[in-house]
């Protein structure tokens, strides 16, 4: 399956929850789902019929992936990593996301949106440790620390989505040296800090029929 490349807005409005997909304009009232909260398209408001079990878990599925920006193969990856690791599979499955390098440069505030994080991965500006790293699936682990290349450091775009993500906060397992322009991973991330409503055991249904 390709990446998805039409308007983010739609996707939100089709699962029914905002997504937080476009940085910035999503904390504005410019955001298409305060403005219409309905699936898009000609019959948006009209959807009376109730959904199937696999309606629903296919839906949860779409709607993590899209969250994450994930493709179907390495969605599909991800979870069979977490079956086999040792605990609660779905609680797994989003740690695992949650770990991915484009994720974390987000979650720091040096993107406004998991997207910009993947680009800025993609572009080698990002270093772990010291080293370059610009794979944005890379699975940060504990004690490594994420960096922005010092060209990047004076880069206003940063200076912008730092100030933008005091207001969402960095999670508690990441710990952020705003002024150095890097992040350090404290702990692995859990369930709690994951703060959308995502029923993740929907996830697990759907992959075990
Ligand atoms: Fe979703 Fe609103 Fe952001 Fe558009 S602006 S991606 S609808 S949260």
């Amino acid at each position: 399956m390709a990446r998805y490349s039409g308007a983010s807005c739609r996707i939100c409005r089709r699962e029914n929850l905002k997504l937080f997909l476009k940085g910035d304009r999503c904390y504005s009232d410019k955001c298409a789902f305060e403005r219409r909260a309905f699936a898009p398209g000609q019959h948006g408001q009209n959807r009376f019929r109730k959904p199937s079990d696999y309606a629903v878990q296919l839906r949860e599925k779409q709607k993590v992936k899209h969250l994450y920006g994930v493709f179907e193969t390495q969605f599909r990856r991800f979870f069979a990593e977490a079956e086999r690791v040792r605990g609660v599979t779905g609680a797994t499955l989003l740690s695992m996301l949650e770990r991915r390098l484009d994720n974390v440069v987000y979650r720091l505030g040096f993107a406004s949106s998991r997207t910009q994080g993947r680009q800025m991965v993609r572009h080698s500006l990002v270093t772990i440790n010291g080293h370059k790293v610009n794979i944005p699936s890379y699975q940060v682990k504990v004690g490594d620390i994420v960096s922005l290349k010092e060209k990047q450091q004076k880069s206003e775009l940063v200076a912008d989505n730092l100030q933008g993500a005091a207001r969402r906060g960095v999670p508690s397992w990441l710990e952020l040296d705003a002024k150095a322009f890097k992040g350090t991973v404290k702990a692995l991330p859990n369930r709690d800090e994951i703060t959308l409503p995502i029923q993740e055991q929907l996830i697990v249904e759907l992959y075990s029929k």
